[in-house]
């Protein structure tokens, strides 16, 4: 928390909005929509409800196909399934670690020749915070009139030549659950240019209700609306956004300094077209020249109470997904078997950090 959470959810109590809408919704939904610059939000319950309704919206029904980024969090491709649709899953380039726009292409065109039809919608996510081949992914989307859900749960606050991830979509949605760099606790929101879109959501999102003065119901809904409390946090940790990405950005230059000579690759941006929030910082280690793995590095860390994490196991590798159709995969499988998110909280404290460095070191130089 950054301290000022507490000002707006009293805001709440002291208006007593304690219902799900109010005033702080409302607040929250336009800063949001303003700092992704796109025309429309709804702030929601979930990330994974955001990409639950751009499907619905975007008219996926039951055996239609998505095409997902393979490597992700199930949070990306589960909403597919919600539908009883299909994902069909694509691989990853080695720079940007995101969806692999050539990949997407040849997938695109063998699934129209394979099915006869189109898939519905293309799910591409910023990874990390680091921004996907944005304008190669969205040339493809548009030259088979596909629309593009961005999936910018992870990159609140990062740019591709100075433009906001989440504002090239037809859809993008954001996530606040307690990991990401901004939380609400739990939190999500839709955002579309389209603000028929994004007024449909909003129905969806409260259990489908007609306008009227009993409970009047035609479509099916859902209860995915945040409540006003929660966008009064979400208001509060938007006013610290921009000092939490320098302090992201100042644990990965610290990461870079410290495998500046080593075999151990920092995950970096490829150009200065892109700016990353650096969510967390993630390395790749090639055995054959550092002469330990992954595994070996997260238990060394883990013996000082030190904690890492591999990277995202592949949605293709995982038994919920085993029958799914997969273009490509060994970009990703390998990032999966090679790689860790290392300590990257906007509160690592100068202590903390030495320890990482002390620990890091000896292993590396052991
Ligand atoms: C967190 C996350 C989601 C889902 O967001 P929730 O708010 O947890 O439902 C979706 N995609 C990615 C890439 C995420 O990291």
């Amino acid at each position: 928390m950054g301290g000022q959470e507490e000002k707006y959810v009293k805001e709440a109590f002291d208006s007593n909005w304690i219902a799900p809408l109010g005033p702080l919704v409302n607040q929250f939904e336009e800063r949001l929509a303003k700092k992704v610059q796109m025309a429309h939000c709804a702030a929601l319950s979930s990330g994974t409800a955001a990409i639950h309704l751009a499907l619905i919206i975007l008219n996926v029904q039951e055996g239609d196909e998505v095409m997902v980024q393979s490597f992700t969090f199930c949070g990306s491709a589960n909403p597919v399934l919600y539908q009883k649709a299909k994902p069909i899953f694509v691989d990853s380039e080695a720079q940007t670690w995101n969806m692999d726009p050539k990949v997407l292409d040849e997938a695109i065109a063998d699934r129209i020749k394979q099915t006869g039809k189109k898939p519905k919608a293309v799910i591409a996510v910023h990874l990390y915070g680091m921004p996907c081949q944005i304008e190669r992914i969205q040339e493809v989307c548009k030259k088979h009139d596909i629309p593009l859900i961005e999936d910018a749960a992870e990159a609140l606050g990062s740019t591709y030549k100075g433009k906001p991830m989440g504002s090239f979509g037809d859809f993008s949605i954001l996530s606040f659950n307690g990991n990401k760099i901004i939380t609400t606790s739990g939190g999500g929101a839709l955002l579309s240019n389209n603000e028929d879109w994004i007024t449909k959501a909003r129905f969806l999102s409260t259990q489908a209700r007609e306008d009227a003065v009993h409970y009047e119901h035609h479509e099916l809904g859902f209860n995915y609306r945040i409540s006003n409390i929660l966008a009064g946090v979400g208001l509060g940790q938007l006013d610290c956004l921009d000092e939490w990405v320098s302090l992201r950005n100042a644990n990965h230059d610290f990461y870079k300094s410290i495998f500046k000579t080593s075999a151990v690759h920092v995950h970096q941006v490829p150009d200065e077209n892109y700016f990353s929030n650096h969510w967390l910082t993630c390395i790749t280690i090639d055995k054959q020249q550092t002469g330990f793995s992954r595994e070996e590095l997260r238990l060394a860390l883990l013996e000082e109470n030190i904690e890492s994490r591999p990277l995202w196991k592949p949605m293709h590798q995982q038994p919920l997904y085993a029958e799914a159709t997969v273009y490509g995969g060994a970009v990703c499988e390998k990032l999966f078997e090679t790689g860790l998110c290392l300590p990257s909280g906007s509160n690592l404290k100068v202590e903390e950090k030495e320890r990482i460095q002390m620990v890091l070191n000896k292993f590396v130089n052991r």
